[in-house]
């Protein structure tokens, strides 16, 4: 997997793309934490389940359908009433998506269950720019850990930039008012 803050930086990134919407302020953390859920599986390893079960790290968490379910739990618990918006809804389910898919395109881990609980194939991108993050932390795993930061600087980060970047544009460029509003008409 990427490392939470690559997951995080995705999440930040996605809700940037929904800036028309004037989401309440919550929405970027918990888009973020949506973005990072998914590896609440990897404590599972604890319980010493094998490497396939379906509750091991990569498996059930990691689907579509538990990215729909995080998002929804999400939106009912985060928001009141009044903020319960279609955009917020759609920011948090694509920024719990983005999880097992960016998974997948890490290289070194096991594949994602994407498709639970309907069918329990691991996938894998086979494109795998990214190199995954290692856990648990140790000395010997610092240079890994440090090249997978890098990678998610250039495949992660710099995406994200981007579409900030983007969408703060088009903002500036939308909230512009026309000349006609501006300038009042003289007489
Ligand atoms: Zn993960």
């Amino acid at each position: 997997m990427p490392s939470l803050l690559g997951h995080a930086v995705a999440g930040l990134a996605i809700t940037s793309a929904f800036h028309r919407e004037k989401l309440p302020r919550r929405t970027w953390a918990l888009a973020a934490v949506c973005a990072m859920a998914p590896d609440l599986d990897w404590f599972v390893g604890f319980l010493h389940v094998h490497r396939g079960h379906a509750f091991n790290h990569r498996g059930a968490a990691h689907s579509l359908f538990a990215a729909l379910l995080i998002a929804t739990v999400v939106f009912f618990l985060g928001f009141r009433r009044d903020q319960r918006r279609w955009g917020v809804g759609l920011c948090l389910a694509v920024a719990a998506v983005s999880h097992g898919l960016l998974d997948a395109c890490t290289s070194g881990g096991v594949g994602v269950a994407l498709f639970m609980p309907f069918s329990d194939t691991r996938w894998a991108c086979v494109w795998q720019p990214g190199w995954v993050a290692p856990l648990p932390m140790g000395h010997e795993h610092v240079h890994t850990f440090l090249a997978s930061l890098w990678s998610e600087a250039f495949w992660i980060g710099l995406p994200a930039l981007l579409m900030a970047s983007w969408g703060r544009l088009i903002r500036r460029v939308s909230l512009r008012p026309a000349l006609s509003e501006a300038v009042p008409e003289s007489l």
